[in-house]
């Protein structure tokens, strides 16, 4: 597949999307000519704010992005939707990508929007969407938002690629955490509480209040106090700021040289994460490895090694 770079760095669509395709894909080749294309473009990235956005099916996350996006647009921004969905197809399927979503937005030139890639082998759904932000960034995309639905790790994963990373909750004052898991509320930047529109409008003041009681318990380390805002992505209400106060991270943050140190922290981590999934499919597809573990297994069972010694002499032999 030949992929224009000068029309990808132009922000030409098909370009793009033709070199998502490529990193996406299964094939070896495919792979290799993605990491190409991804070197080269590397002088060309990292001039977005990303922007990760969680919160359980229902909560509004489509509805939000697309009045987000459509307000960003406005703005004069280029926006990219990517999805970070968990499922498989065992699981039934995509909760993400099922439906039509964020019409109007994905209609329009300025706004991108690509569906999480299927599980993936080195890195999973996260190596992938890690390298479409790249792309997309080189494409000349401003704002980059990663959703993922707040289940099993893939929330995780996601607060770790983005600059800034947002919860969206239900007016709901009574439920602690709405099944946020509080590891995940200790890695919010934002909580934002959706749907603060007519009857809900006092309870989504109260749940903001109820947050922001909860918050100052946690994280108050770095530069930045996590926020609780409401809004109404339906009635359009407050999304200037949100916007707001994302810009007064990006702001205070690279101004605390905290923004550059948590993108080169991320990619470090990105790396090492890489480097181990390297040496465990190496281990396992050493021949003399996958000839003496049974034995080895065996023998551990039986008591007649240690597992140090086992796992020692399998280690020895890459
Ligand atoms: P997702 O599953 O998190 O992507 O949620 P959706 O965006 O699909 O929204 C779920 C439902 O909530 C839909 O029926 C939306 O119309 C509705 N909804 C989304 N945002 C708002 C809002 O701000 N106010 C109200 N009242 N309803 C909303």
């Amino acid at each position: 597949m030949t992929i224009d770079l000068d029309q990808l760095q132009q922000g030409n669509r098909r370009a793009l999307a033709k070199a998502i395709t490529l990193v996406e894909s299964k094939l070896d080749n495919h792979r290799a000519q993605a990491q190409q294309i991804l070197e080269q473009v590397l002088p060309k990235t990292g001039n977005s704010i990303r922007i990760g956005i969680t919160g359980i099916p229902g909560v509004g996350k489509s509805t939000f992005i697309e009045t987000f996006g459509l307000y960003l647009i406005e703005q004069g921004k280029k926006v990219a939707v990517l999805a970070v969905d968990p499922s498989s197809p065992l699981a039934g399927g995509s909760i993400l990508g099922d439906k039509t979503r964020m019409e109007e937005l994905s209609r329009r030139n300025e706004a991108y929007i690509r569906p999480s890639p299927s599980e993936g082998a080195l890195g999973g759904v996260a190596q992938k969407t890690r390298e479409t932000m790249l792309l997309c960034e080189a494409a000349g995309y401003d704002v980059i938002i990663v959703e993922t639905v707040g289940v099993g790790q893939s929330e995780y994963e996601v607060a770790g690629m983005v600059d800034f990373f947002m919860v969206l909750m239900l007016p709901n004052a009574g439920d602690e955490l709405q099944g946020i898991k509080k590891g995940i509320m200790e890695l919010a930047d934002a909580l934002v509480v959706n749907k603060a529109d007519g009857e809900s409008l006092n309870l989504a003041a109260q749940t903001k209040r109820h947050y922001e009681n909860a918050l100052h318990l946690l994280r108050q380390s770095s530069f930045w106090s996590p926020q609780v805002l409401t809004c109404s992505a339906q009635e359009k209400n407050n999304i200037d700021t949100v916007w707001g106060m994302i810009s007064n991270y990006h702001i205070d943050a690279v101004k605390n040289n905290a923004f550059y140190e948590k993108r080169s922290r991320q990619n470090q981590e990105w790396m090492d994460k890489l480097l181990f999934e390297m040496l465990e499919l190496k281990l396992k597809q050493n021949p003399d490895v996958k000839q003496q573990l049974p034995d080895l297994h065996k023998k551990v069972v039986n008591g007649e090694t240690t597992p140090f010694i086992a796992a020692k002499t399998l280690i020895d032999l890459l």
